[in-house]
């Protein structure tokens, strides 16, 4: 499903982010991404949605090889890729509903089917009856949910978090978490980039540590193995 081979990233500037990176992600996998800043995880995590190009090497995603895939199919890579931000993006002028309705708008669904649609998704993370307010009337874990719903309200094969706890109470991170495991156990992957040791060691997933552009471990039920 997620699949790379021999991947070097250097940007512009010259800095090396990426040194060699080989991984198989299967369907439906649930894959926390761990080690220190400035490792390389967010480098690794925009190679799958095309934010970040390799320097070299080979990313299939799904049934799309990224080596030679044009412009134009970019957006059709995207729609089935979900993502979710520490700082949740959202639109602040838009309230709840048409923040996730966007998503749909984009790809020219009917207005009977984004209806339909974003109610059940607000429904699926409980936020149903916050479809009208704006991003700054809800608290950092509703706007998380929000976040969430955006991201799945394509029905994504692959969903990517890129630290979504990090600025949330352990309470809420916990409620966001079983979020992420109910949308994994209806075959949804999800990649997860996190700093937070409870959350690993707890909710046991396999995980992958960078460490100066390189996989240093790849365990099925692994432990953070860091102290911060
Ligand atoms: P992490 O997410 O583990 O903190 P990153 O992938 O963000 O690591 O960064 C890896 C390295 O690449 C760091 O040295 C960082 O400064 C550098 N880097 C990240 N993004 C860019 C960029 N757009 N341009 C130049 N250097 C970058
Ligand atoms: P995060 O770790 O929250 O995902 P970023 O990926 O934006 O943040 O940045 C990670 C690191 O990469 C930071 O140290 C940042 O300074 C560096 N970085 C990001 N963009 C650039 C850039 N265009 N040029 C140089 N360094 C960058």
């Amino acid at each position: 499903m997620i699949l790379m081979k021999d991947i070097y990233k250097t940007y512009a500037n010259g800095v090396t982010a990426l040194n060699g990176i080989n991984i198989d992600i299967k369907q439906g996998e649930f894959v926390y991404i761990v080690g220190p800043s400035g490792a390389g995880k967010s480098t690794f995590i925009k190679l799958i949605f095309r934010e970040v190009k390799p320097s070299s090497g080979t990313i299939v995603i799904g049934d799309m090889d990224l080596s030679g895939i044009k412009e134009r199919k970019v957006p059709f890579l995207r729609r089935n890729i979900g993502v979710v931000y520490q700082d949740f993006k959202l639109l602040s002028k838009l309230s709840v509903y048409e923040n996730i309705a966007f998503a749909l708008e984009v790809i020219e669904e009917s207005p009977k089917n984004i209806r339909k649609r974003v109610m059940e998704v607000l429904e699926q993370v409980g936020l149903k009856n916050k479809a009208r307010f704006l991003p700054n009337e809800l608290s950092g874990g509703e706007q998380q949910r929000v976040s969430i719903a955006r991201a799945i309200v394509n029905h994504p094969k692959i969903v990517i978090a890129d630290e979504p706890t990090g600025n949330l109470d352990p309470e809420t991170s916990w409620g966001i978490m079983k979020t992420f495991e109910e949308i994994n156990a209806s075959g949804t992957t999800i990649i997860m980039a996190t700093h937070s040791k409870e959350i690993v060691n707890t909710i046991k997933k396999r995980v992958i540590a960078i460490e100066d552009g390189l996989i240093v471990r790849d365990e099925h039920r692994g432990d953070y193995g860091y102290e911060i």
